[in-house]
């Protein structure tokens, strides 16, 4: 171990890369600590990824996943022109901050938000300024929007924020595109379907917003990697030229067929996220009257914290019952604990695990 550096090239050995929530094998798990969906894909989906199995394996897919963006252009009332995909948002965003944000001013973001963008930031040399969020952990927009029309390389939130939960009006949003009309402001929506206001009729205005979205949350197929880009075409044309300088065929021909079937299933779609609104719902009051602080989500998770007890030690209290939640061990939200909506029973573990753990309250 001690010679593999003298292989790699200098800046490697300095990154500090994303660390994914854990993914175990524990015998009936409750897994609430990475924000999947708990319910199935829509069966069309499944179908449709079956079929795709069966015909075609042998070939490459379609290097423009042109029915897949014509199906996500229809979904939401764009032109295919407008429409980036990838694999998993993930890729999206990486490709967007190598795209748009290797500028001579830092690129801004909030201090508590999705811990990718900092890692992304660092592989692609881009200087960060952090903005604090305030102690409610809302973004401050106002402070935003000021500092950016003194000049940046950009501005990406994430709406609702993660792990917070917290969503953002669009007028907010629209004061923060006004305030740096040359550099691109990037919302990420992936969570926006649980009930945020997505900023995606806002792109015939602001030719500088990017909104990026998954079918990872919402449409329960976060195994199968796709996630997507929508802005005017100029934004478009330049993330194709970075996908197309990195890796042609980014996804492949089943993700491709369960993607167009899972976006085309509405019912499905608003069934299941009704569900977890509903679900959540009710596990705000649960946490409640179990004595936890929960901040309001527009999300599929909680981010709760307990006055009494130390987050850190209530996570490892709960997977020591099969229950897992996220934890971060991060300046200002070391004491929260980000919980995933479950199903109504895996909800119910929870609260029961909890009751058990906490003492009398
Ligand atoms: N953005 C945010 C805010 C997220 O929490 C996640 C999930 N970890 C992603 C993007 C990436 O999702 P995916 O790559 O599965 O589309």
């Amino acid at each position: 171990m001690s010679k593999v550096p003298s292989f790699w090239s200098p800046r490697i050995a300095g990154l500090e890369p994303y660390v994914p929530g854990e993914q175990p094998r524990i015998a009936n798990l409750v897994k609430l600590n990475t924000n999947e969906n708990p319910y199935p894909p829509s069966p069309r989906a499944i179908d449709a990824i079956c079929a795709a199995a069966e015909s075609g394996l042998q070939l490459y897919p379609d290097p423009e996943s042109t029915r897949l963006r014509e199906a996500i252009a229809i979904r939401h009332g764009l032109d295919s022109k407008q429409v980036f995909a990838g694999n998993g948002s993930d890729e999206v965003l990486a490709h967007a901050f190598f795209a748009f944000f290797q500028q001579a001013e830092p690129l801004l973001i909030p201090d508590v938000t999705y811990s990718f963008y900092r890692v992304y930031a660092q592989l692609y040399d881009i200087a960060c300024e952090l903005h604090a969020v305030d102690d409610a952990l809302r973004i401050d927009d106002a402070a935003l929007a000021a500092r950016a029309a003194a000049g940046c390389a950009g501005i990406v939130i994430a709406n609702p924020n993660a792990p917070t939960g917290i969503g953002l009006p669009l007028s907010r949003i629209e004061a923060l595109l006004g305030a740096c009309p040359d550099r691109v402001v990037l919302v990420d929506e992936a969570y926006v379907d649980f009930g945020a206001e997505s900023a995606l009729p806002l792109i015939a205005r602001y030719p500088n917003l990017l909104v990026v979205q998954t079918l990872s949350k919402s449409r329960s197929l976060a195994g199968l990697r796709l996630g997507f880009a929508c802005g005017q075409a100029h934004l478009i044309d330049a993330l194709q030229r970075v996908k197309n300088s990195f890796n042609s065929y980014p996804i492949d021909r089943l993700a491709c067929a369960g993607a167009i079937a899972a976006l085309e299933d509405e019912a499905w779609f608003a069934k299941t996220r009704d569900d977890i609104v509903d679900t959540r719902e009710g596990l705000v009051l649960q946490l409640e009257d179990l004595g936890f602080e929960v901040l309001p989500s527009q999300a599929n998770f909680l981010f709760v914290r307990h006055p009494g007890h130390d987050a850190a030690e209530l996570a490892a209290s709960l997977r020591a019952r099969a229950v897992l939640v996220r934890h971060f061990k991060q300046p200002r939200i070391a004491q929260y604990l980000r919980i995933t909506i479950g199903t109504r029973d895996q909800c119910t573990t929870l609260v029961g695990a909890l009751a058990d753990i906490l003492p009398a309250h």
